[in-house]
């Protein structure tokens, strides 16, 4: 008798969007500093936060997962809110 694949797949999909089971880690996400971008590609806003090494912020437009990136300098500007172009 052949497995059915339907099985395997709904299995994985409840592990991953479901994750009461281990219980979310205790990530300091309110306190990493975050980017306000303007998305001009599809008129959308969209939060960016810092990489974990403090470098730099990158995200992506929530619509077409365009990649923004932007470079922390030690002379950079102290604006928070930025349009992707
Ligand atoms: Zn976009």
């Amino acid at each position: 008798m052949p497995g059915d694949p339907r099985d395997y797949r709904i299995d994985l999909s409840v592990t991953a969007e479901t994750p009461a089971s281990h219980s979310a880690p205790s990530t300091p996400t309110n306190s990493r500093p975050f980017l306000s971008i303007h998305f001009a590609c599809c008129g959308v806003y969209q939060r960016i936060y810092r990489s974990a090494d403090g470098t730099r912020y990158a995200g992506h437009c929530p619509r077409c997962a365009r990649p923004v990136r932007f470079a922390v300098g030690p002379d950079g500007t102290s604006s928070r809110s930025f349009t992707a172009l």
